[in-house]
């Protein structure tokens, strides 16, 4: 089959995937071999690639967001041509204090796609069988695939963040995760805050229904309940921390950040606000969004490349340069 290898992380520009043929996944006990048909590009895909996150396997296949038809490896539950998404989460230990106690995402010993083992830039893709989510048919292929991970962690996110109905919220931030959080967040009644660079993100935001639009480092106009942060940027954080009244919450919606800047604690913290991270999904989280999904008919906006330009497409993923998000279709 072919495949997007990594061999060495370096910066996107020097195009570190290598378009491979490589042999194809063998069935293992308990997984299903699925035909992809479609990879979302994360930012998390970028780090990986750019070695932000330290490499775990020798020739990585990166892609978390695959939309995929089982092929073998089927069950009464799951039959073979069953159209299944698969995440970021690959695995869990089951077994752990995390795992034991409804905290699945903060798991001792997790597997991840396309990091800890190979993901989806490729023609075809192992997952575990009780880790696939079965996709519902009011998504195409290309639409799903953003939805399962820039959807999911978005949408836990703003779990994280405690959104109520009706509360106003800042997205600091405005790609891939971002443009799919807005809709959950118009659903749920909220008035939706952006703060972003990128005049065509700002345009965006704006035709999404958000109720005020600014740059990076504008304030929004009134003080948020919540606030999800989706920049790999601690100033972008503190920016959120001071947009918050008293009591709110921020949620950083990041894997990974240039550095945590010094704040001013009288300031920004007191007063009960609170900093959290989100850490990878629940299944419960997926199960929940995409049923949300397709109820609310969410339609990302989705820029597809094939897999031949898969570094092409990550590198507009960290330009900025993809308005929504970004697929493979291999
Ligand atoms: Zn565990
Ligand atoms: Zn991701």
């Amino acid at each position: 089959m072919k495949a997007a290898i990594l061999a060495a992380p370096a910066d996107i520009a020097t195009r570190p995937l290598r378009i491979e043929d490589v042999a194809r996944p063998v069935l293992a006990p308990r997984h299903m071999l699925l035909k992809v048909r479609a990879c979302g590009v994360c930012r998390t895909d970028l780090h990986i690639v750019e070695g932000d996150l330290p490499p775990r396997l020798g020739h990585a296949i990166p892609g978390h967001q695959i939309v995929g038809e089982v092929i073998e490896g089927a069950t009464s539950d799951v039959p073979a041509g069953t159209r299944v998404g698969v995440s970021w989460i690959g695995g869990t230990d089951g077994s752990c204090w995390y795992c034991r106690n409804n905290m699945e995402n903060l798991c001792d010993a997790p597997t991840f796609t396309g990091y800890t083992v190979n993901g989806g830039y490729a023609e075809y893709a192992l997952a575990r069988a009780d880790f696939v989510f079965p996709l519902p048919p009011e998504l195409d292929d290309l639409h799903a695939a953003p939805l399962l991970c820039a959807g999911i962690i978005g949408f836990r996110s703003l779990r994280v963040a405690g959104v109520e109905p009706g509360e106003r919220v800042g997205l600091f931030g405005f790609g891939a995760s971002a443009h799919l959080a807005i809709e959950v967040l118009h659903a749920w009644k909220c008035k939706v805050y952006v703060s972003t660079r990128g005049e065509s993100h700002r345009r965006l935001a704006k035709s999404l229904g958000a109720e005020w639009v600014g740059s990076e480092v504008e304030k929004p106009p009134v003080e948020l309940d919540r606030a999800v942060t989706f920049a790999p940027s601690g100033d972008v954080v503190v920016a959120a921390l001071s947009s918050l009244r008293k009591g709110g919450v921020v949620a950083i919606n990041a894997i990974h950040l240039d550095r945590m800047p010094q704040f001013d604690y009288d300031r920004l913290l007191w007063g009960e606000r609170q900093i959290r991270s989100v850490a990878n999904m629940t299944r419960a989280d997926a199960r929940d969004f995409l049923k949300l999904a397709a109820e609310i008919d969410l339609r990302p906006q989705v820029t597809s490349f094939p897999l031949a330009q898969a570094n092409e497409a990550l590198l507009a993923v960290k330009r900025d340069a993809i308005d929504g998000a970004a697929a493979i279709i291999p």
